[in-house]
Protein backbone atom coordinates (compact mmCIF):
# COMPACT_ATOMS: atom_id res chain seq x y z
CA UNK A 1 0.00 0.00 0.00
CA UNK A 2 1.37 3.33 -0.92
CA UNK A 3 2.06 5.48 2.26
CA UNK A 4 1.73 9.35 1.69
CA UNK A 5 2.50 11.67 4.51
CA UNK A 6 0.90 15.87 4.59
CA UNK A 7 3.25 17.59 7.05
CA UNK A 8 0.75 20.42 8.49
CA UNK A 9 -2.32 21.21 8.42
CA UNK A 10 -3.12 24.96 7.50
CA UNK A 11 -5.21 25.19 4.25
CA UNK A 12 -2.73 23.95 1.77
CA UNK A 13 -2.10 20.74 4.02
CA UNK A 14 -5.79 19.81 4.62
CA UNK A 15 -6.26 20.71 0.69
CA UNK A 16 -3.38 18.26 -0.51
CA UNK A 17 -4.70 15.53 2.36
CA UNK A 18 -8.18 15.76 0.47
CA UNK A 19 -7.20 15.64 -2.97
CA UNK A 20 -4.50 12.89 -2.21
CA UNK A 21 -6.73 10.26 -0.71
CA UNK A 22 -9.88 11.09 -3.28
CA UNK A 23 -7.29 10.18 -5.84
CA UNK A 24 -5.42 7.55 -4.10
CA UNK A 25 -8.05 6.13 -2.14
CA UNK A 26 -6.45 2.42 -1.37
CA UNK A 27 -3.33 4.55 0.04
CA UNK A 28 -2.11 5.41 3.62
CA UNK A 29 -2.53 9.48 3.82
CA UNK A 30 -1.49 10.66 6.98
CA UNK A 31 -1.70 14.22 8.23
CA UNK A 32 0.76 15.66 10.60
CA UNK A 33 0.18 18.84 12.93
CA UNK A 34 1.59 20.15 15.93
CA UNK A 35 -1.45 22.31 16.97
CA UNK A 36 -5.14 22.38 15.76
CA UNK A 37 -5.54 21.99 12.24
CA UNK A 38 -6.62 25.29 10.56
CA UNK A 39 -3.09 27.27 10.40
CA UNK A 40 -3.79 30.64 10.00
CA UNK A 41 -7.51 30.13 9.96
CA UNK A 42 -8.48 31.06 13.67
CA UNK A 43 -11.60 32.42 14.24
CA UNK A 44 -12.45 33.66 17.58
CA UNK A 45 -15.61 34.95 18.83
CA UNK A 46 -15.40 38.13 20.69
CA UNK A 47 -18.39 40.35 22.66
CA UNK A 48 -20.82 38.79 20.01
CA UNK A 49 -18.66 39.08 17.46
CA UNK A 50 -16.70 37.04 15.05
CA UNK A 51 -13.13 37.92 14.41
CA UNK A 52 -10.56 36.38 11.84
CA UNK A 53 -7.14 37.00 12.69
CA UNK A 54 -5.82 35.68 9.51
CA UNK A 55 -7.98 35.41 6.08
CA UNK A 56 -12.03 36.10 6.56
CA UNK A 57 -12.83 35.17 2.82
CA UNK A 58 -11.96 32.91 0.14
CA UNK A 59 -12.21 34.32 -3.61
CA UNK A 60 -13.16 31.78 -5.91
CA UNK A 61 -12.56 32.21 -9.46
CA UNK A 62 -12.15 28.52 -10.54
CA UNK A 63 -15.80 26.48 -9.29
CA UNK A 64 -13.18 24.49 -7.55
CA UNK A 65 -13.85 25.99 -4.02
CA UNK A 66 -17.85 25.61 -4.80
CA UNK A 67 -17.28 22.01 -5.50
CA UNK A 68 -15.42 20.79 -2.55
CA UNK A 69 -18.41 22.92 -0.71
CA UNK A 70 -20.59 20.50 -1.93
CA UNK A 71 -18.67 17.25 -1.15
CA UNK A 72 -17.97 18.31 2.24
CA UNK A 73 -21.41 19.05 2.75
CA UNK A 74 -21.57 22.77 4.03
CA UNK A 75 -23.13 24.13 1.15
CA UNK A 76 -25.70 25.26 3.69
CA UNK A 77 -23.52 26.84 5.93
CA UNK A 78 -21.82 29.55 3.01
CA UNK A 79 -22.03 33.03 2.82
CA UNK A 80 -21.68 35.22 -0.24
CA UNK A 81 -20.11 38.74 0.26
CA UNK A 82 -22.88 41.27 0.72
CA UNK A 83 -23.58 43.07 -2.64
CA UNK A 84 -24.63 46.09 -0.93
CA UNK A 85 -21.01 46.44 0.39
CA UNK A 86 -19.36 45.82 -2.88
CA UNK A 87 -17.69 49.27 -2.93
CA UNK A 88 -13.46 49.17 -2.47
CA UNK A 89 -12.15 52.14 -2.04
CA UNK A 90 -8.80 53.88 -2.09
CA UNK A 91 -7.53 56.52 0.20
CA UNK A 92 -6.13 59.41 -2.37
CA UNK A 93 -5.31 62.73 -1.15
CA UNK A 94 -6.60 61.92 2.01
CA UNK A 95 -9.88 61.32 0.54
CA UNK A 96 -11.83 57.89 0.08
CA UNK A 97 -12.52 56.84 -3.70
CA UNK A 98 -14.13 54.05 -4.86
CA UNK A 99 -11.56 51.55 -6.90
CA UNK A 100 -12.96 50.54 -10.12
CA UNK A 101 -14.37 47.26 -10.55
CA UNK A 102 -14.48 47.21 -14.28
CA UNK A 103 -13.12 48.01 -17.54
CA UNK A 104 -15.96 51.20 -17.18
CA UNK A 105 -14.80 51.91 -13.66
CA UNK A 106 -11.53 53.00 -15.36
CA UNK A 107 -13.10 55.44 -17.69
CA UNK A 108 -14.56 57.14 -14.82
CA UNK A 109 -12.80 56.66 -11.75
CA UNK A 110 -11.03 59.88 -10.20
CA UNK A 111 -7.74 57.88 -9.54
CA UNK A 112 -6.37 58.33 -12.82
CA UNK A 113 -5.73 61.42 -14.76
CA UNK A 114 -7.51 61.18 -17.99
CA UNK A 115 -4.75 61.05 -20.50
CA UNK A 116 -3.64 58.03 -18.27
CA UNK A 117 -6.90 56.19 -19.01
CA UNK A 118 -6.31 57.25 -22.65
CA UNK A 119 -2.49 55.55 -22.29
CA UNK A 120 -4.34 52.43 -20.63
CA UNK A 121 -6.83 52.43 -23.86
CA UNK A 122 -3.82 52.70 -26.22
CA UNK A 123 -1.39 50.27 -24.01
CA UNK A 124 -4.12 47.37 -25.21
CA UNK A 125 -2.83 47.69 -28.03
CA UNK A 126 1.07 47.31 -27.65
CA UNK A 127 3.82 44.89 -26.71
CA UNK A 128 5.24 44.82 -23.73
CA UNK A 129 8.82 43.37 -23.09
CA UNK A 130 8.95 42.75 -19.20
CA UNK A 131 11.75 41.08 -17.74
CA UNK A 132 12.05 38.43 -14.82
CA UNK A 133 12.99 40.74 -12.23
CA UNK A 134 10.72 43.92 -12.89
CA UNK A 135 8.54 45.12 -9.47
CA UNK A 136 4.83 45.03 -9.86
CA UNK A 137 5.27 48.66 -9.35
CA UNK A 138 7.76 49.30 -12.36
CA UNK A 139 5.08 47.05 -14.64
CA UNK A 140 2.42 49.06 -13.12
CA UNK A 141 3.83 52.42 -14.27
CA UNK A 142 5.55 50.96 -17.31
CA UNK A 143 2.20 49.74 -18.67
CA UNK A 144 -0.37 51.59 -17.32
CA UNK A 145 1.40 54.61 -15.96
CA UNK A 146 2.31 56.22 -13.02
CA UNK A 147 -0.75 56.98 -11.48
CA UNK A 148 -1.86 52.98 -12.12
CA UNK A 149 1.30 51.82 -10.11
CA UNK A 150 0.78 54.67 -7.21
CA UNK A 151 -3.22 54.40 -6.88
CA UNK A 152 -4.21 50.12 -7.74
CA UNK A 153 -0.61 48.51 -8.06
CA UNK A 154 0.20 50.07 -4.37
CA UNK A 155 -2.60 49.49 -2.61
CA UNK A 156 -3.22 45.98 -3.75
CA UNK A 157 0.74 45.04 -2.90
CA UNK A 158 -0.34 46.32 0.62
CA UNK A 159 -3.59 44.87 1.19
CA UNK A 160 -2.93 41.52 -0.37
CA UNK A 161 1.22 40.86 0.16
CA UNK A 162 1.33 43.50 3.38
CA UNK A 163 4.22 44.86 1.03
CA UNK A 164 5.01 47.55 -1.11
CA UNK A 165 4.60 47.22 -4.58
CA UNK A 166 8.55 47.90 -5.22
CA UNK A 167 8.85 45.11 -3.11
CA UNK A 168 7.46 42.62 -5.20
CA UNK A 169 8.18 41.10 -8.23
CA UNK A 170 5.74 41.62 -11.24
CA UNK A 171 6.43 37.67 -12.54
CA UNK A 172 6.10 35.63 -9.15
CA UNK A 173 2.79 37.69 -8.42
CA UNK A 174 1.12 36.84 -11.57
CA UNK A 175 3.57 34.50 -13.37
CA UNK A 176 1.06 32.98 -15.41
CA UNK A 177 0.22 36.80 -16.34
CA UNK A 178 3.57 37.57 -17.02
CA UNK A 179 4.10 34.63 -19.54
CA UNK A 180 1.34 35.79 -21.78
CA UNK A 181 2.39 39.91 -21.53
CA UNK A 182 5.98 38.69 -22.71
CA UNK A 183 4.76 36.47 -25.62
CA UNK A 184 1.50 37.96 -26.73
CA UNK A 185 1.54 40.56 -29.53
CA UNK A 186 -0.60 43.08 -27.72
CA UNK A 187 -1.67 43.12 -24.24
CA UNK A 188 -4.98 42.79 -25.48
CA UNK A 189 -4.30 39.45 -26.57
CA UNK A 190 -2.68 38.56 -23.40
CA UNK A 191 -5.26 39.84 -21.06
CA UNK A 192 -7.62 37.94 -23.22
CA UNK A 193 -5.37 34.36 -23.12
CA UNK A 194 -4.81 34.42 -19.91
CA UNK A 195 -8.47 34.69 -18.84
CA UNK A 196 -9.61 32.42 -20.88
CA UNK A 197 -7.12 29.69 -20.86
CA UNK A 198 -7.56 29.89 -16.74
CA UNK A 199 -11.39 28.93 -17.35
CA UNK A 200 -10.97 26.40 -20.31
CA UNK A 201 -8.22 24.55 -18.02
CA UNK A 202 -10.84 24.78 -14.70
CA UNK A 203 -13.78 23.82 -16.52
CA UNK A 204 -11.77 20.62 -18.63
CA UNK A 205 -10.80 20.06 -14.94
CA UNK A 206 -14.09 20.46 -12.83
CA UNK A 207 -17.08 19.86 -16.00
CA UNK A 208 -19.87 22.64 -15.57
CA UNK A 209 -20.20 23.62 -11.75
CA UNK A 210 -22.80 26.93 -10.94
CA UNK A 211 -21.44 29.08 -9.12
CA UNK A 212 -21.38 32.75 -8.28
CA UNK A 213 -18.02 34.47 -8.72
CA UNK A 214 -16.68 36.50 -5.67
CA UNK A 215 -15.80 36.33 -2.24
CA UNK A 216 -17.29 33.89 0.25
CA UNK A 217 -17.18 33.07 3.89
CA UNK A 218 -18.78 30.77 6.27
CA UNK A 219 -21.77 30.92 9.44
CA UNK A 220 -19.65 30.73 12.34
CA UNK A 221 -16.31 31.90 10.26
CA UNK A 222 -13.72 30.46 8.25
CA UNK A 223 -12.78 27.83 10.87
CA UNK A 224 -16.00 25.76 9.75
CA UNK A 225 -14.29 25.44 6.90
CA UNK A 226 -11.40 23.20 9.00
CA UNK A 227 -13.46 21.62 10.81
CA UNK A 228 -15.30 20.18 7.69
CA UNK A 229 -12.81 19.36 6.22
CA UNK A 230 -10.89 17.78 9.51
CA UNK A 231 -14.26 15.61 9.84
CA UNK A 232 -14.09 14.84 5.84
CA UNK A 233 -10.65 13.38 6.23
CA UNK A 234 -11.91 11.29 9.12
CA UNK A 235 -14.64 9.45 7.28
CA UNK A 236 -12.44 8.64 4.39
CA UNK A 237 -9.89 7.34 6.81
CA UNK A 238 -6.93 9.87 6.63
CA UNK A 239 -4.63 9.53 9.90
CA UNK A 240 -4.61 13.02 11.49
CA UNK A 241 -1.35 12.81 13.37
CA UNK A 242 -1.30 15.41 16.47
CA UNK A 243 2.49 15.60 16.37
CA UNK A 244 5.23 18.53 15.18
CA UNK A 245 7.70 16.57 12.71
CA UNK A 246 11.23 17.24 13.95
CA UNK A 247 13.25 15.88 11.38
CA UNK A 248 13.12 14.37 7.65
CA UNK A 249 15.72 11.31 6.70
CA UNK A 250 16.43 8.73 4.36
CA UNK A 251 14.78 5.67 4.79
CA UNK A 252 15.62 2.23 3.14
CA UNK A 253 13.99 1.76 -0.86
CA UNK A 254 14.16 5.24 -1.52
CA UNK A 255 11.38 6.27 1.22
CA UNK A 256 11.35 8.96 3.43
CA UNK A 257 11.29 8.73 7.37
CA UNK A 258 9.28 10.84 9.47
CA UNK A 259 10.42 11.71 13.49
CA UNK A 260 9.09 14.02 15.64
CA UNK A 261 10.85 14.96 18.92
CA UNK A 262 8.94 11.72 20.95
CA UNK A 263 8.82 9.05 18.33
CA UNK A 264 9.51 7.63 14.53
CA UNK A 265 7.08 6.80 11.88
CA UNK A 266 6.90 4.34 9.63
CA UNK A 267 8.75 5.03 6.01
CA UNK A 268 6.79 6.71 3.62
CA UNK A 269 6.41 6.81 -0.35
CA UNK A 270 5.53 10.35 -0.60
CA UNK A 271 5.65 13.28 1.50
CA UNK A 272 4.55 16.84 0.90
CA UNK A 273 5.44 19.69 3.06
CA UNK A 274 3.01 22.57 3.58
CA UNK A 275 4.73 24.43 6.44
CA UNK A 276 6.50 27.31 6.44
CA UNK A 277 10.00 27.82 5.10
CA UNK A 278 11.89 28.20 8.71
CA UNK A 279 9.60 24.89 9.96
CA UNK A 280 10.92 22.98 6.51
CA UNK A 281 14.73 24.21 6.76
CA UNK A 282 14.70 23.36 10.37
CA UNK A 283 13.02 19.82 9.69
CA UNK A 284 15.41 19.39 6.37
CA UNK A 285 18.81 20.10 8.61
CA UNK A 286 20.09 16.83 8.45
CA UNK A 287 18.27 15.23 5.37
CA UNK A 288 19.79 17.93 2.79
CA UNK A 289 21.83 20.82 4.10
CA UNK A 290 22.00 22.56 1.30
CA UNK A 291 18.51 22.95 0.34
CA UNK A 292 17.41 23.43 3.67
CA UNK A 293 20.01 26.49 3.48
CA UNK A 294 18.75 27.92 0.72
CA UNK A 295 14.69 27.37 1.84
CA UNK A 296 15.62 29.66 5.12
CA UNK A 297 16.52 32.53 2.76
CA UNK A 298 13.27 33.44 2.26
CA UNK A 299 11.75 36.71 3.66
CA UNK A 300 8.63 37.51 5.23
CA UNK A 301 6.66 40.79 5.88
CA UNK A 302 5.19 40.50 9.79
CA UNK A 303 1.32 41.89 9.73
CA UNK A 304 -0.66 43.13 13.16
CA UNK A 305 -4.26 43.01 13.12
CA UNK A 306 -6.72 45.19 14.75
CA UNK A 307 -10.59 44.92 15.32
CA UNK A 308 -12.54 47.43 16.40
CA UNK A 309 -15.66 47.06 17.24
CA UNK A 310 -17.54 50.99 17.27
CA UNK A 311 -20.88 51.95 18.37
CA UNK A 312 -22.96 51.84 15.06
CA UNK A 313 -24.89 55.07 16.18
CA UNK A 314 -21.19 56.94 16.50
CA UNK A 315 -19.71 55.73 13.39
CA UNK A 316 -20.41 53.26 10.56
CA UNK A 317 -19.44 53.70 6.79
CA UNK A 318 -20.96 51.77 3.65
CA UNK A 319 -18.99 49.67 1.55
CA UNK A 320 -16.11 46.70 1.97
CA UNK A 321 -13.29 48.98 3.05
CA UNK A 322 -10.09 50.87 2.16
CA UNK A 323 -6.41 50.51 1.10
CA UNK A 324 -4.25 53.18 1.72
CA UNK A 325 -1.65 53.67 -1.17
CA UNK A 326 2.32 54.07 0.57
CA UNK A 327 1.99 57.79 -1.39
CA UNK A 328 -0.15 58.52 1.42
CA UNK A 329 2.01 58.20 4.07
CA UNK A 330 -0.35 56.26 6.51
CA UNK A 331 -0.08 54.18 8.93
CA UNK A 332 -2.34 51.47 8.43
CA UNK A 333 -2.21 49.30 4.81
CA UNK A 334 -5.94 49.19 4.79
CA UNK A 335 -9.24 48.85 6.85
CA UNK A 336 -12.05 46.26 5.83
CA UNK A 337 -15.52 47.13 7.13
CA UNK A 338 -16.13 43.56 8.38
CA UNK A 339 -19.92 43.93 9.71
CA UNK A 340 -20.53 45.19 6.31
CA UNK A 341 -19.26 42.38 4.26
CA UNK A 342 -21.27 39.39 5.55
CA UNK A 343 -24.42 39.42 7.71
CA UNK A 344 -24.04 38.65 11.01
CA UNK A 345 -20.21 39.12 12.06
CA UNK A 346 -21.22 41.56 14.50
CA UNK A 347 -24.12 42.51 17.32
CA UNK A 348 -26.35 44.77 15.11
CA UNK A 349 -25.34 47.80 17.38
CA UNK A 350 -21.45 46.87 16.23
CA UNK A 351 -19.86 48.60 13.37
CA UNK A 352 -16.75 46.14 13.47
CA UNK A 353 -13.50 47.26 11.21
CA UNK A 354 -10.37 45.06 11.12
CA UNK A 355 -7.17 46.98 10.29
CA UNK A 356 -4.41 46.08 9.00
CA UNK A 357 -0.92 47.39 10.59
CA UNK A 358 2.83 46.42 8.54
CA UNK A 359 5.86 45.77 10.20
CA UNK A 360 7.74 44.36 12.98
CA UNK A 361 5.42 44.76 16.29
CA UNK A 362 7.49 43.86 19.24
CA UNK A 363 8.20 47.05 20.08
CA UNK A 364 4.73 47.99 20.76
CA UNK A 365 2.18 46.95 23.28
CA UNK A 366 -1.47 45.96 22.23
CA UNK A 367 -2.83 48.99 23.26
CA UNK A 368 -0.19 51.24 21.88
CA UNK A 369 -1.31 48.79 17.96
CA UNK A 370 -4.74 49.38 18.70
CA UNK A 371 -4.53 53.52 19.12
CA UNK A 372 -2.58 53.28 15.71
CA UNK A 373 -5.31 51.63 14.08
CA UNK A 374 -8.21 53.80 16.15
CA UNK A 375 -6.40 57.48 15.64
CA UNK A 376 -5.37 56.71 11.99
CA UNK A 377 -9.11 55.43 11.20
CA UNK A 378 -10.37 58.65 12.82
CA UNK A 379 -8.18 60.72 10.75
CA UNK A 380 -9.14 58.61 7.06
CA UNK A 381 -12.94 58.09 7.79
CA UNK A 382 -12.86 61.93 10.04
CA UNK A 383 -14.57 60.80 12.76
CA UNK A 384 -14.20 61.18 16.30
CA UNK A 385 -15.73 57.99 17.69
CA UNK A 386 -13.61 55.54 20.22
CA UNK A 387 -14.12 51.81 19.65
CA UNK A 388 -15.92 50.34 22.43
CA UNK A 389 -13.36 47.53 22.47
CA UNK A 390 -10.74 46.30 20.25
CA UNK A 391 -8.58 43.08 19.84
CA UNK A 392 -4.67 42.78 18.32
CA UNK A 393 -3.41 39.33 16.61
CA UNK A 394 0.01 39.37 15.14
CA UNK A 395 1.44 37.14 12.48
CA UNK A 396 5.28 36.36 12.51
CA UNK A 397 7.14 35.79 10.67
CA UNK A 398 4.35 36.94 8.45
CA UNK A 399 3.56 36.75 4.67
CA UNK A 400 6.07 35.32 2.73
CA UNK A 401 7.42 37.95 0.24
CA UNK A 402 7.34 37.49 -3.23
CA UNK A 403 10.21 40.26 -3.48
CA UNK A 404 12.56 40.71 -6.94
CA UNK A 405 14.59 37.37 -6.47
CA UNK A 406 12.01 35.73 -5.66
CA UNK A 407 11.18 33.69 -8.94
CA UNK A 408 15.64 32.52 -8.71
CA UNK A 409 15.15 31.62 -5.23
CA UNK A 410 12.58 29.26 -6.05
CA UNK A 411 13.67 27.99 -8.97
CA UNK A 412 17.41 27.09 -6.83
CA UNK A 413 15.38 25.49 -4.18
CA UNK A 414 13.42 23.40 -7.15
CA UNK A 415 16.78 22.29 -8.59
CA UNK A 416 17.92 21.24 -5.95
CA UNK A 417 15.23 19.60 -4.69
CA UNK A 418 15.00 17.47 -7.68
CA UNK A 419 17.96 15.00 -6.08
CA UNK A 420 14.21 13.98 -3.57
CA UNK A 421 11.65 13.42 -6.00
CA UNK A 422 9.36 12.02 -3.37
CA UNK A 423 9.91 15.20 -1.40
CA UNK A 424 7.01 17.58 -2.57
CA UNK A 425 7.30 21.42 -1.16
CA UNK A 426 3.69 23.42 -1.34
CA UNK A 427 2.59 25.69 0.86
CA UNK A 428 2.07 29.76 0.85
CA UNK A 429 5.69 30.46 0.46
CA UNK A 430 5.65 28.12 -2.97
CA UNK A 431 1.94 27.63 -4.03
CA UNK A 432 1.03 31.42 -3.92
CA UNK A 433 -0.43 33.74 -1.49
CA UNK A 434 -4.10 33.14 -0.77
CA UNK A 435 -6.33 30.57 -0.37
CA UNK A 436 -7.26 30.02 -3.56
CA UNK A 437 -3.68 28.82 -4.37
CA UNK A 438 -3.18 26.30 -1.89
CA UNK A 439 -6.70 24.71 -2.56
CA UNK A 440 -5.57 24.42 -6.26
CA UNK A 441 -2.59 23.75 -5.52
CA UNK A 442 -3.70 20.72 -3.33
CA UNK A 443 -6.01 19.58 -6.18
CA UNK A 444 -2.94 19.94 -8.75
CA UNK A 445 -0.19 18.55 -6.84
CA UNK A 446 -2.23 15.06 -6.19
CA UNK A 447 -2.62 14.69 -10.04
CA UNK A 448 1.13 15.04 -10.43
CA UNK A 449 2.03 12.66 -8.15
CA UNK A 450 -0.71 10.67 -9.30
CA UNK A 451 1.01 10.69 -12.55
CA UNK A 452 4.65 10.19 -11.00
C1 LIG B 1 -3.66 38.64 8.20
C2 LIG B 1 -3.87 37.74 7.02
C3 LIG B 1 -5.04 37.83 6.29
C4 LIG B 1 -5.25 37.01 5.18
N1 LIG B 1 -6.43 37.11 4.50
C5 LIG B 1 -6.67 36.30 3.46
C6 LIG B 1 -7.96 36.30 2.84
O1 LIG B 1 -8.89 37.00 3.27
N2 LIG B 1 -8.14 35.48 1.76
C7 LIG B 1 -7.14 34.67 1.28
O2 LIG B 1 -7.36 33.99 0.27
N3 LIG B 1 -5.94 34.60 1.90
C8 LIG B 1 -5.68 35.38 2.98
N4 LIG B 1 -4.48 35.28 3.64
C9 LIG B 1 -3.51 34.27 3.18
C10 LIG B 1 -3.86 32.88 3.76
O3 LIG B 1 -3.93 32.99 5.15
C11 LIG B 1 -2.81 31.85 3.33
O4 LIG B 1 -2.89 31.63 1.94
C12 LIG B 1 -3.00 30.49 3.99
O5 LIG B 1 -3.35 30.57 5.34
C13 LIG B 1 -1.72 29.67 3.85
O6 LIG B 1 -2.00 28.36 4.28
P1 LIG B 1 -0.86 27.29 4.49
O7 LIG B 1 -1.51 26.00 4.76
O8 LIG B 1 0.11 27.38 3.36
O9 LIG B 1 -0.02 27.78 5.78
P2 LIG B 1 -0.42 27.88 7.32
O10 LIG B 1 -1.81 28.34 7.46
O11 LIG B 1 0.65 28.68 7.96
O12 LIG B 1 -0.35 26.38 7.86
C14 LIG B 1 0.84 25.72 8.14
C15 LIG B 1 0.55 24.65 9.22
O13 LIG B 1 1.72 23.87 9.42
C16 LIG B 1 1.83 23.58 10.82
N5 LIG B 1 3.24 23.25 11.09
C17 LIG B 1 4.31 24.08 11.12
N6 LIG B 1 5.43 23.38 11.38
C18 LIG B 1 5.06 22.08 11.50
C19 LIG B 1 5.77 20.87 11.74
N7 LIG B 1 7.09 20.87 11.93
N8 LIG B 1 5.08 19.71 11.80
C20 LIG B 1 3.74 19.69 11.61
N9 LIG B 1 3.01 20.81 11.37
C21 LIG B 1 3.67 21.98 11.32
C22 LIG B 1 1.33 24.84 11.49
O14 LIG B 1 0.92 24.56 12.82
C23 LIG B 1 0.17 25.22 10.58
O15 LIG B 1 -1.02 24.61 11.01
C24 LIG B 1 -4.24 36.08 4.77
C25 LIG B 1 -3.06 35.98 5.52
C26 LIG B 1 -2.87 36.79 6.64
C27 LIG B 1 -1.61 36.66 7.45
Amino acid sequence: MQRIAVVGAGISGLSHAYYLKKKFPQAHVALFNGQKPGGNIATEQHEGATLEPGPDSYLDRSGLFNQLITELDIKDKLLFEDKKSAKRYILKDGYLVAAPKSPGGFITTSLLFFPEKIRIFLAMRRKFSLWPTITLFDAARNVLGFSAAEYLASPFARGVYGSEAEDLEFSSVFPQLFGKIVAAPRLKNALKEYMLERKNFWQGELGEVKFEKGIYCFKGGMVTWVDAFVKKLQAMGVELVNEKIARVQTASGGQLQLSSKSRQFDAFDHIVSTIGTADVAYVLRDFDKELAKKVAELKHSPINVVYSGYNRKEFSYAGYGFLVPRKERASILGSIFASNVFPGRAPDDIFLTKTMISGESDLFKDAELASLAEESLARVMKVRAKPKWSRVFRHTPGIPRYAPGYGEWKRDVMALKEKHPNLHLAGWAFSGIGLADQLESGYLHARSIATK
